[in-house]
């Protein structure tokens, strides 16, 4: 049963020493009860509370850590729901490119380094592809070791290793032990041996069978054998079948505690088409994938997917705001443009990017409409002609530019009468209602 963060708070210390990283023992025990810290991470727990609570007080899905310790590390699990509106998600999945045991040396190496490039800017966020998937299967046991070895020393990622027999997977973890690989994957025929291998390199394992049931049996048995670090494995091409059993896991952990199924998820979906490829990993970014095995490592697939997970994983009670203020793009000087926008940090990287696309240098101002955009902060009475010359003497912008014109979004046509007639902007240009719009605009009125 769900513990209450007063139950929890009355068997703390109450010193409020922060050694759990919060600033008191009841913002503490409100995080147990919402499932997001384990009672143990207090380390001055009595034993006595210990014992009272170690298995209700426990997250239901258990945290992964995956890697070396800080930002070059994947961090998975502690889930807590079914549905991002109830709360949110928490560890937006990592997407593992696949380095196949087939290339040659040479050409894994240059594999890696296409994944060590895979970073870009969205909407103001780094993403990247997040983890190698190392494939050792075919390899011998001081091939494999050799190979990820070799790759280990100049990855900008941790590695999933994928290898069935168990002689080249404890050459290949024992080689790379110290990065905290992914082992991939335990089944039914190699349980036994994974586990020693999990156990003796301290690395996290990722486990599948064909059911549920012998799912969960593996895991307990897993922990059993104090190899508690694992990741639950599901063939995302199988995708129906798949997405079946891995919203029963989930469904089983949060919402019934059961605690042989409460691991993060991991699906396979590497094909070598790479549209579908594309649609499968989109879909498991929606169901519950902690990783996502692919293929390609193109920007043109990569992009669409970290979309979606960017989009997912986004806190949906918190606005994506940028700064309110005046921005300059480009080498701009006193016969600039001046463009208005709001604060909703989408709308905000649309018009930065089209204007940069124009080459034409551009002043943006920027209003404080609580990250909402264009036309729902209009309906929404966030934003009026006002505000916007109150936004735009605030910052000051008249004393920047030795003109009096103003572009506003298109969306907003009936400000222009209002802005000219009670402030300095003379001459408000009603601009594209859509932002791609905003180059051949520039380059028709802004000579
Ligand atoms: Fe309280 Fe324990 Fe956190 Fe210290 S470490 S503040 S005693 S919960």
């Amino acid at each position: 049963m769900a513990l209450t963060a007063m139950e929890v708070y009355k068997n703390l210390p109450k010193t409020n020493c922060k050694d759990c990283g919060l600033p008191t023992c009841m913002a503490f025990a409100m995080q147990v009860a919402a499932k997001q810290k384990a009672l143990t991470d207090c380390p001055h727990l009595s034993d006595e509370a210990k014992e009272k609570f170690a298995e209700s007080s426990a997250p239901p899905m258990k945290l992964i850590h995956i890697g070396p310790e800080g930002e070059k590390g994947v961090e998975l699990g502690q889930e807590t729901v079914m549905f991002r509106h109830e709360e949110k998600f928490y560890k937006p999945p990592a997407l593992a490119v696949k380095i196949p045991s087939s290339l040659s040396d040479e050409d894994a190496a240059a594999r890696l380094n296409q994944i060590n490039d895979a970073v870009f800017t969205r909407v103001g966020d780094e993403v990247a592809v997040r983890m190698a998937a190392v494939e050792i299967d075919g390899l011998s046991a001081d091939a494999a070791a050799a190979r990820v070895k070799a790759l280990s020393e100049n990855s900008r990622v941790p590695f999933v290793i994928m290898g069935q027999d168990p002689e080249a997977m404890a050459a290949a973890a024992g080689a790379v032990a110290a990065h905290k690989p992914l082992i991939y994957k335990a089944t039914e025929e190699n349980a036994e041996a994974f586990v020693k291998i999990a156990v003796e390199n301290k690395c996290p394992r990722a486990v599948g069978a064909e059911t549920l049931e012998k799912l969960a049996d593996l895991t307990n048995m897993a922990k059993e054998q104090g190899a508690e670090d694992l990741i639950l494995a599901f063939d995302g091409r199988k995708t129906v079948r798949t997405i079946r059993d891995i919203t029963m896991a989930r469904r089983a952990a949060l919402n019934k505690n059961f605690r042989p199924l409460g691991f993060p998820a991991m699906v396979d979906v590497s094909l070598d088409a790479s549209t579908k490829e594309t649609v499968l990993a989109g879909t498991f970014v929606a169901k519950y994938a902690g990783i996502i095995i692919i293929n390609g490592v193109d920007g043109a697939e990569l992009l669409p997917i970290m979309t979606a997970i960017q989009n997912i994983y986004t806190d949906p009670q918190v606005p994506n705001t940028v700064e309110a203020k005046l921005y300059e793009v480009g080498e701009v000087n006193e016969n600039s443009p001046v463009l208005f926008t709001t604060n909703f940090s989408l709308t905000y990287f649309c018009v930065e990017a089209e204007v940069e696309r124009s080459k034409v240098p551009s002043y943006i101002s920027v209003a404080d409409t609580e990250g909402l955009g264009v036309l729902n902060a209009y309906a929404g009475d966030k934003l009026s002609a006002e505000d916007v010359v109150k936004t735009l003497a605030e910052q000051k912008v008249a004393e920047k530019v030795n003109h009096h014109k103003l572009i506003i979004p298109g969306l907003l046509p009936s400000f222009r009468a209002e802005i000219e007639d009670t402030s300095e902007w003379k001459e408000v240009l009603i601009g594209p209602e859509n932002a791609t719009g905003i180059p051949t605009f520039l380059a028709e009125n802004w000579k």
